[in-house]
């Protein structure tokens, strides 16, 4: 049994494949942050090791092994969680593996997650493993920034896409899956924007969903204040990038959700909203900026985004990032 939801063609294509022999020796996954990427490359793991005929089943000693994450032909590499990189050293430590034979199981497989983040000589030396590759040996690389994955290292992978799903499976699948309530299940499914992993996190702990709603008023704050207390909100951004280097794109990607909803507010489209109860406060915004200004800060924060990973220093782009921001008058209705 596939424990991927929602990507249904996806799955199909890569069974039917399996079961003509048709396996390829690397695969790209590339796909949003929680959009199922791993838990695809994982039941592919099981498919390819799994002693049943129904493939993947979750019950042979295999499935059951991978699942619990101790099967020992089944690598999971992440970036390391201080320099954010994946480096040589992790890559040669994969070729002393990936030339032996597999040990408990008929295929070795090589996960690898955020593959964009392969330092230049890691990529040059996992390339030379991909253009011989080992026998019994697959890698399943992952990735959120396909754009940013070396096309040397693309080109010999067969691709897959995973899409977002919608609001309304999302909905269906954590009403069946949960006991939450209904207000619960509409702020999941509109903040999760199609991301099953990630709403499956969020009804497990709705906690995430309060956090996020938080930090959504402090922008909305901060968008209001004056030019000192935006000053003041990018110097602690800079110095909690210099001790967490995923906090800052995540914020900022935040800010991105602010001005996409306040461009959805103005369109009209209120049943698109990710954060709906900030109704009023977009209401108070709206008639104080453009469709252009919102596009233009948004570009912004997109290509401030892209900068981050090349390691440069965030704090004067910020400063021109909220000197963009328009002044907004206080609510005239007292809001
Ligand atoms: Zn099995």
């Amino acid at each position: 049994m596939w424990n991927t939801v929602t990507h249904d063609s996806i799955v199909e294509n890569i069974g039917n494949s399996f079961q003509i022999g048709n396996t390829g020796h690397s695969y790209l996954i590339s796909g949003e942050i929680s959009v199922g990427k791993t838990t695809l490359a994982f039941d592919m793991a099981r498919m390819f090791n799994c002693e049943s005929n129904d493939k993947p089943c979750s019950s042979c000693t295999q499935c059951v092994r991978i699942d619990r994450n101790v099967h020992s032909d089944v690598r999971y590499l992440v970036p390391n969680s201080s320099t954010d990189f994946i480096g040589i050293n992790h890559v040669k430590e994969l070729k002393s593996e990936v030339y032996l034979k597999p040990y408990e199981g008929k295929n070795r497989i090589i996960i690898i997650d955020q593959i964009h983040r392969l330092t230049k000589e890691a990529s040059n030396s996992l390339l030379k493993i991909l253009e011989e590759p080992p026998e019994n040996v697959i890698f399943i690389l992952l990735t959120n920034k396909f754009k940013s994955v070396l096309p040397t290292i693309v080109s010999r992978c067969r691709i897959f896409q995973l899409k977002p799903t919608s609001r309304d499976v999302i909905s269906l699948h954590v009403t069946n899956n949960f006991s939450i309530n209904n207000e619960m299940v509409k702020e999941i499914s509109a903040i999760s924007e199609g991301r099953l992993g990630w709403a499956i996190k969020a009804s497990n702990d709705f906690q995430i969903v309060e956090n996020l709603k938080k930090e959504i008023i402090e922008i909305n704050d901060i968008f209001n204040s004056g030019i000192d207390e935006k000053f003041k909100y990018i110097d602690n951004l800079a110095s909690e990038f210099s001790s967490d280097r995923n906090s800052l794109p995540m914020k900022l990607q935040l800010w991105i959700d602010f001005l996409r909803d306040l461009i959805f507010y103005k369109s009209g489209f209120k049943e698109r909203l990710k954060f709906s109860i900030m109704q009023k406060n977009y209401q108070i915004i709206d008639s104080q900026i453009s469709y252009s200004e919102i596009v233009k800060l948004i570009v912004n924060l997109d290509s401030i985004i892209q900068y981050f990973d090349n390691n440069i220093n965030p704090k004067l782009l910020l400063e021109r990032f909220v000197l963009d921001l328009p002044e907004i008058r206080k609510s005239f209705n007292g809001i």
